[in-house]
């Protein structure tokens, strides 16, 4: 056998499969690449004969048809070649551990050691925004000219694994010495890398620059645009969103829309007159620019400062990264930042003892080895940069720069401190872009988080009563307390050296807690399904003491047992802080000591919480038991306000600093009532709150259909067989009748399955590619599949009825399986519908139905992306028209409907989309 001198020689290897689980699909195709000395010198490719036909999906994936296999061997004729091959040298590819497990399963691959180019990449490149193979070649300018096949797979992966290790080698050498330390002694495996790297290494010795970012600072004002006191602020919002404005002049694309132009004045008049304006704006009225551009004309003439804050993080990274960039080059000079909450910055402090103290698996010291690489480069010390994987939550949590864990003025590396960092840039900024989040903080903290402001902007504000409730409550579960105890047992190891005695009494109390918590957690997890029951997502309500659980287990006596223990955890905890801080020289070891002030200070949150929720007797909040759908052993305790309105209104409404409050979905039946009764803006002064509606600048009347089915069973009453076959049979002919490019919403996820399950033979059968949310993977990969897919459906439930963003022919039919009303078993709405009837009102139409309308507005929201967008939107629930609430479902939507049998409604939508594919088809011609 040859001695392969690693890193530079080695065997690549990829493998087409059957499908993802190695005990039961089957090897495919197999790729094998060696390479000596950086040099590809031998290949080995074959395909092999599956026993059983190969499923739509895989087809897709790889192009491969059930005839190509004709004359292959099967498994049993590759196998020795493949065993042969390998040998007992070193194993490269993306991803290689699903590889290796399929070899090794089939007996193809005898135990050695892999190297995975996709752990590599996300070490030397921390902040690609993903680690797919296509990606990491395409940063490494590595060729890839076919995917999905077992030996250019193959071939990809050696060439991305040479390049990555050619970039390690021009790395910083401080750098490349210090990864070498920490991967040494803790994850073996990458050390030789690094070692050769370090030894070949291109560089030149200097100081470390972790913290101190890039040079570049991208957030200042551009060169040659300083801004100046003098300047002219007296631009008009036309002269900027106007038909011939500043916009229109730089942006060739620029479509001048006269409902963007409207909004943008109504922002306007409302930051003069200082009121609230609660503006609703249909999809692509492009309602940044009508916000942000009135915002900076105000702010730079009041000398003031104006708060944009959103929900989600797209809309944030849109903000800064797009419209603020667009709006440099039109208006005089401004600053813009955006200014997150802490637990997103890493503190450099927690960071030096995490790694220094080196009490870490394998896998953390990867993640603390590409944070090391990231912090040379990081401007901001933002994990949105760095793509957080969930297995590396937990790392991430310890070296945050969450406040409790913050030494403040005394922390050594407070000057080059992120957090401190984005404060200043947003205490110098005109325009701060925040999140729901930190702004909702911000009113619990007495305003201590964001710098003062003038003016605040509220977009995506239909999630501001969800974000305020969701703040304003408690979590807390058996596994917050396992980590609690797990890192007094890290700590107990670590005083060793200075206080041998010391280590013992942490231990014991740490024995104590751990066993108390989980019989107490799991107890809580049994009387809740005793109670409940095994349906999708139950929550029961926990009555005052939580006797409802009293009745299944001696609940009050496991939590006063965890109490106890817990308790004197803390105390022992401040104990032999104390007795430490007198041992330890002051400059020495003060992450120590800092370490158990954050300890005790979190296990009496902890404790607090628990104390609070089975309490279960505030006024104002529900509390409830959840189960943990991946741990049948433990369960989440909550508790939430029931009513946020009256804080919103004294925290963000109450006073004259002008709001506004926009998104595509903030009116009920026309009426902003819902709305503003929900987040407080109710106990405004009538006159100072103004409202406006400007409609979509997409003409609905041509580019889409509505359409309900009236012949299908309906969800209300019947049996549920015969309402499933009907919803099926619906899904399968309109969907069979679109090509696919269907989406179809669900509102529960036991409804979805039992559909996906009848129908995935059936699309199989007709070359659909059925994807279904939870079962074919994940949110953000479904999305991606199904964009750019020709033939595919998609099937999702909650999330999916908004954010959805699928502009052109993949998503052009939209089926709405049922009407979303919140499901009966949510204990924060149940407490808000009770709290409406003791009032003598109706919760179902103050409540209820605005709520399922709002959600029933941005699940058709999906349909039309663009002005070139077209689509048909098909309702299956009967409610819509056999109800009396029914009409405030489909008046809420642009666009007329037409109610009709099944079979006409695939005939009308099959016309609509043949006619327009045509249109498109012509245009494409024309071209
Ligand atoms: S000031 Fe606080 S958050 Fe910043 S690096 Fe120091 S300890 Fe961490």
């Amino acid at each position: 056998m040859r001695l392969m001198v690693f890193p530079r020689s080695f065997i690549a290897c990829d493998l087409e499969t059957s499908g993802l689980d190695a005990s039961s699909d089957e090897i495919i195709e197999v790729g094998l690449v060696r390479v000596e000395d950086g040099q590809v010198t031998e290949t080995l490719q074959t395909l092999v004969t599956p026993t059983r036909p190969l499923t739509l999906r895989i087809k897709l994936l790889t192009g491969l048809e059930d005839t190509d296999f004709a004359g292959q061997p099967g498994w049993a004729g590759v196998r020795e070649s493949v065993l042969r091959f390998i040998g007992n040298d070193p194993l490269i590819g993306h991803n290689i551990s699903f590889d290796a497990e399929f070899l090794t399963v089939h007996g193809g691959y005898r135990d050695g050691v892999c190297y995975d180019t996709c752990d590599l990449a996300r070490i030397i490149l921390p902040e690609l925004p993903n680690y797919r193979l296509e990606s990491v070649c395409l940063a490494l300018d590595v060729d890839y000219p076919v995917q999905h096949r077992a030996l250019e797979d193959a071939l990809a992966a050696a060439g991305a694994y040479l390049a990555l290790y050619e970039r390690a080698r021009v790395l910083d050498p401080t750098l490349l010495a210090n990864l070498a330390t920490l991967l040494g002694r803790h994850s073996a495996l990458w050390f030789p890398v690094f070692n050769s790297a370090l030894k070949e290494a291109a560089g030149v010795f200097g100081a470390s620059r972790i913290g101190t970012g890039r040079s570049e600072d991208d957030w200042a004002v551009p060169p040659g645009r300083e801004a100046r006191p003098d300047e002219v602020w007296e631009l008009g919002i036309e002269d900027i969103l106007g038909r011939s404005g500043a916009l229109a002049r730089l942006l060739e694309a620029y479509e001048f829309r006269p409902q963007q132009l409207q909004m943008a004045q109504s922002v306007l008049k409302a930051f003069d007159e200082q009121g609230i304006l609660m503006a609703e704006a249909g999809t692509g009225t492009g309602k940044s620019f009508a916000y942000l551009v009135p915002g900076l004309l105000w702010a730079m003439k009041q000398g003031e400062r104006v708060v944009v804050s959103t929900h989600t993080v797209n809309l944030q990274e849109q903000l800064i990264a797009k419209d603020i960039p667009v709006l440099r080059e039109v208006l005089p000079a401004f600053r813009a930042s955006l200014l997150k909450g802490r637990s997103n910055y890493l503190c450099l402090r927690r960071w030096h003892a995490a790694v220094s103290e080196g009490a870490f698996e394998g896998s953390e010291a990867l993640f603390l080895a590409r944070t090391m690489v990231w912090l040379h480069s990081t401007q901001t010390g933002d994990r949105s940069e760095l793509g957080v994987k969930p297995d590396e939550w937990r790392v991430w949590d310890s070296v945050s720069a969450i406040s409790d864990g913050c030494a403040g003025n005394g922390c050594r590396y407070v000057k080059n401190c992120f957090v401190n960092r984005s404060r200043r840039k947003a205490e110098q900024s005109n325009v701060v872009i925040t999140n729901h989040s930190l702004l909702l903080s911000d009113l619990k903290t007495e305003n201590r988080l964001l710098p003062v402001y003038g003016a605040l902007v509220i977009d995506e504000a239909h999630h501001l009563e969800d974000v305020a409730t969701e703040q304003l409550g408690r979590t807390v579960s058996g596994y917050d307390f396992t980590r609690w105890t797990e890192m007094i047992r890290k700590l107990a190891n670590k005083i060793d050296r200075l206080a041998p005695e010391l280590r013992q009494p942490l231990l014991e109390v740490e024995k104590q807690v751990t066993p108390g918590a989980a019989d107490l957690f799991k107890a809580l997890a049994e009387a809740g399904r005793v109670l409940s029951g095994s349906g999708e997502g139950l929550h029961l309500r926990l009555e005052p003491g939580a006797a409802n659980l009293a009745l299944e287990a001696d609940i009050s006596g496991l939590a006063q047992r965890l109490h106890d223990a817990g308790g004197e955890a803390c105390e022992r905890l401040d104990r032999v802080g104390m007795l430490l801080s007198d041992r330890i020289l002051p400059g020495t070891d003060d992450e120590l000591l800092l370490t158990f002030e954050f300890l005790g200070k979190t296990g009496r949150k902890l404790l607090g919480d628990l104390s609070f929720i089975l309490a279960a007797d505030h006024p104002n909040y529900v509390c409830w038991l959840e189960p943990k759908i991946r741990d049948q052993d433990d369960c989440l305790l909550r508790a939430a306000p029931i009513e946020v309105g009256e804080l919103l209104y004294s925290g963000l409404f109450e006073g004259s600093r002008p709001v506004v409050l926009t998104s595509a979905t903030l009116t009920a039946d026309r009426s902003f009532a819902y709305f503003g009764s929900r987040t407080g803006i109710v106990h405004v002064p009538p006159d100072a709150v103004q409202t406006v509606q400007v409609g979509s600048p997409f003409v609905y009347r041509e580019q889409a259909r509505l359409f309900t089915v009236n012949d299908l069973p309906s969800p209300a009453g019947g049996s549920e067989e015969a309402y499933l076959a009907g919803v099926s049979r619906g899904i399968e002919e309109l969907a069979a009748a679109a090509g696919g490019r269907t989406l179809v919403l669900f509102t529960a996820h036991r409804v979805l399955k039992l559909v996906y399950y009848r129908l995935k033979p059936v699309f199989e059968d007709l070359g659909i590619d059925l994807l279904g949310h939870g079962i074919d993977g994940g949110r953000a990969r479904l999305l991606e599949t199904f964009r750019v897919s020709e033939k595919a459906v998609l099937f999702g439930a909650s999330s999916f009825w908004e954010g959805v963003d699928i502009p052109g022919e993949a998503l052009s039919c939209l089926i709405i399986v049922k009407l979303p009303f919140q499901p009966p078993n949510q204990p924060v709405t149940l407490a808000r519908r009770e709290l409406l009837r003791e009032q003598g009102k109706s919760d179902f139409n103050l409540l209820s139905l605005p709520q399922a309308v709002l959600r029933f507005k941005q699940g058709f929201g999906r349909l039309i992306r663009t002005a070139s967008d077209y689509g048909v939107a098909v309702v299956l629930d009967d409610r819509v028209t056999t109800k009396r609430y029914g009409i405030q479902f489909l008046r809420s939507l642009p666009v007329p409907w037409e109610t009709a049998s099944l079979s006409a409604v695939v005939v009308r939508l099959s016309k609509f989309l043949r006619e327009n594919d045509e249109k498109g088809t012509s245009a494409d011609k024309a071209q």
